[in-house]
């Protein structure tokens, strides 16, 4: 349901209680604490005690989603305005701008996590690349007080156009550089009354991401990230407190996306991959920073009345660097261990499939050629470097292709050279460009809207599979075009394990003690913070988040319907699904891809069973009893193992009861409300008796 400006203050008038003062004339505070990658399942009292006491005591979001790609400054700047990515034109974390950007060395394929290169986008997109307002400029806009801390590049996309530093703090690695965001005088005053250095220090031995041959990192960000949570503690909102007036806080912590990124627990190896200690530590570090932040609250005596607003911005997957079908495994790297995959590897193999050479966007333009691969993985390839004929954005579990001259037959040449790997799972394609086999269309995934930024051609997202941990999304693993290795982590595919991100909530204006089985997703955020500040929000675009208001007081949950997307088969075999849910217009996107090469997504249910049946009754029948097909991960994390279970999983993600058995029974147990268990499903046949066998199956299973 999407509400306008005027009946959101209505809302939330209705939902304040009678003994407070309205939020349209005095707002609580507001804090949204951003633990950077940090999957839904991975938190508990062990791991992220204060995360796991703000989702019992406050609103358990467990229907969580990030945005589809599963980027960083892609969900930044859904939490930050509202809306969806076709709307905000963050379509992922490297993109094609279409222009040399001066602050990424003259690349047309910019890395976002840059405040250069933000200035750049906004310079040449009509001042704001985002083209819509942002929660930290109409709050202040407003005379609240606001503030961004945390990590590069996500910080700034909550107030990109203010770089002056006198009206929004903004607190990131290049603070104290000539790169950063300038510091206010009065901020600069508090930090040396603090003790605190006036610039952000570096991440040191938790920058260290190895090679093919040297492990990766085995510490948190513990040292930058304690500069950070000092300057929110110390200064920041000391600061807030003295002025009186409401504020908004943004602390963004790098942790624990960057360490599991470059951990160094798994070089090569699956398991435990992202699930080692250093990740471990790396989840307690953002917890840590997240305690900190609450203990200054308290005893700056504004906890009473701050609503916290804890998410990820996306979930996480270790990496698999392995394909049978790239011609790239045959090549020799200096750089990449035989037998893998390069970074850049899309860009190879589809050069090579169109017989077009390849340039290098951030090797000043160089052309690629024999034992080299691009040096970030983007290229351009065929024509020349002012107008290529597609251009390869890569990014991690999903990349983004580009056809800037829209033409379509090198559209349907791209999406049949990209059919033919084992690498890809889910294709997404302009509709513009025309219908293709096999895959579904970027406005199916909310990534078509009013963005100013050029729009991608394909979207293109990996295969995953998991390694048989006892709950997949706990232990995926997925295919990405990276410089990291294997056993080494990524996201951005459209697995489950990546869709799916910690969501709570704890403050004034929200429940206690609430779970809420509705799906929410990072857009979410950013509508329920507008209105709880009862801020002007004026859209441009219409692929708008919903308000949470199920999660305020007297708030209802709202009706909630599933349903499976597919395309129609490509000559391969190959469809295109997404499982997705919907409130009212509102879309929620839990897994999509190719069957069997996606975790989370729905194998063999109703949908592709219609399909397989009009290949023929047997055929279908074989698809039914398909051993080796992925369970389906309910939203709220319970497995329905079998496609005859479909039901369950459905029925069980209206129950907030429902238990998910660990270890090595994969089964399902649903309680009802007197708490007997009501159905149990069956275990796949190949998990139970075979161990790994599924990963066997999995390549080409579909
Ligand atoms: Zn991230
Ligand atoms: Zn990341």
């Amino acid at each position: 349901m999407r509400y306008l400006p005027v009946f959101g203050i209505l809302l939330a008038t209705l939902f304040a209680p009678a003994a407070r003062a309205q939020p349209a004339s005095m707002p609580h505070n507001v804090v949204l604490f951003v633990a950077d990658g940090l999957r839904a399942r991975m938190v508990d009292d062990s791991t992220a005690p204060t995360m796991a006491a703000i989702a019992r005591d406050g609103v358990n979001l467990r229907n969580g989603h990030a945005l589809f790609p599963t980027f960083t400054t892609a969900n930044a700047s859904a939490m930050a305005t509202g809306h969806m990515l076709g709307d905000t034109g963050d379509f992922s974390n490297t993109i094609y701008t279409g222009f040399e950007v001066p602050g990424a060395g003259k690349s047309m394929t910019p890395f976002l996590e840059s405040d250069p290169v933000l200035g750049d986008v906004d310079e040449h997109f009509g001042g704001n690349y985002l083209n819509e307002a942002t929660i930290l400029k109409l709050a202040r806009e407003k005379g609240y007080s606001t503030a961004t801390i945390g990590k590069l590049g996500p910080a700034l996309v909550f107030d990109p156009t203010e770089r002056s530093g006198n009206e929004t703090i903004v607190v990131d690695d290049s603070t104290g550089s000539a790169r950063g965001i300038p510091l206010a005088s009065d901020v600069i005053e508090r930090l040396k009354a603090a003790s605190l250095p006036l610039a952000a220090p570096p991440r040191g031995v938790n920058a260290a991401a190895g090679n093919m041959s040297i492990p990766g990192t085995s510490s948190a960000n513990a040292i930058q990230q304690d500069y950070f949570a000092s300057v929110a503690t110390r200064v920041v909102l000391p600061a807030f407190k003295t002025r009186n007036k409401p504020f908004v806080l943004v602390f963004w912590s790098r942790d624990p996306d960057g360490t599991q990124h470059n951990q160094g627990d798994s070089l090569n190896e699956l398991v435990p991959g992202i699930n080692g200690p250093t990740s471990l530590a790396a989840i307690r570090n953002a917890d840590d920073d997240l305690a900190r932040i609450r203990s200054a609250l308290d005893e700056l005596g504004l906890l009473d009345t701050t609503d916290m607003i804890v998410t990820a911005d996306h979930g996480f997957s270790t990496i698999s660097k392995e394909s049978s079908t790239s011609a790239t495994v045959k090549m020799k790297f200096a750089d990449v261990l035989e037998g893998h995959l390069p970074v850049g590897f899309v860009a190879l193999d589809l050069a090579q499939a169109l017989n077009l050479p390849l340039l290098d966007p951030d090797d000043g333009y160089r052309s690629i050629g024999e034992g080299r691969h691009p040096r970030l993985g983007n290229g351009l390839v065929g024509g020349d470097r002012s107008n290529p004929k597609i251009v390869v954005a890569a990014n991690g579990g999903s990349d983004l292709i580009y056809i800037p001259d829209g033409d379509k037959d090198m559209a349907g040449r791209v999406v049949d050279a990209l059919l033919a790997q084992d690498y890809v799972s889910g294709i997404f394609v302009d509709a513009k460009l025309g219908r293709f086999r096999g895959t579904l269309t970027l406005d199916d995934v909310a990534l078509a809207g009013t963005a100013v930024t050029p729009m991608p051609a394909i979207a293109v997202s990996f295969r995953s599979f998991d390694t048989v941990c006892g709950e997949p999304v706990r232990c995926t693993v997925e295919v990405a075009d990276t410089g990291l290795q294997q056993g080494q982590g990524m996201h951005g595919s459209f697995s489950r394990a990546d869709t799916w991100n910690f969501m709570a909530m704890q403050g004034p204006d929200f429940k206690s003690h609430f779970v809420d089985p509705a799906p929410a997703s990072n857009a979410d955020l950013g509508r329920t913070i507008a209105q709880l500040m009862a801020l002007d929000v004026h859209d441009k675009g219409k692929l708008i988040g919903r308000v949470l208001a199920e999660a305020l007081p007297n708030g209802a949950i709202p009706p909630v319907k599933s349903r499976v997307l597919t395309s129609e088969p490509a000559p391969n075999g190959l469809a295109t699904m997404i499982d997705l849910q919907t409130v009212g217009d509102t879309r929620y996107f839990d897994a999509a891809g190719f069957q069997g090469r996606t975790v989370g997504l729905s194998a063999t249910s109703l949908a592709p069973a219609t399909q397989w049946m009009r290949r023929g009754p047997s055929a279908a029948k074989a698809a039914l009893q398909d051993p080796c097909a992925p369970p389906r991960i309910g939203p709220n994390g319970c497995t329905a193992s079998r496609p005859g279970h479909t039901a369950v999983a459905r029925l069980a993600a209206r129950h907030e009861n429902c238990h998910c058995a660990i270890g090595r029974r994969y089964g399902m147990r649903e309680l009802g409300t007197k708490g007997s268990a009501i159905s149990q499903a069956a275990q796949p046949r190949c998990r139970v008796h075979a161990g790994r066998a599924h990963r066997a199956c999995a390549p080409g299973d579909a």
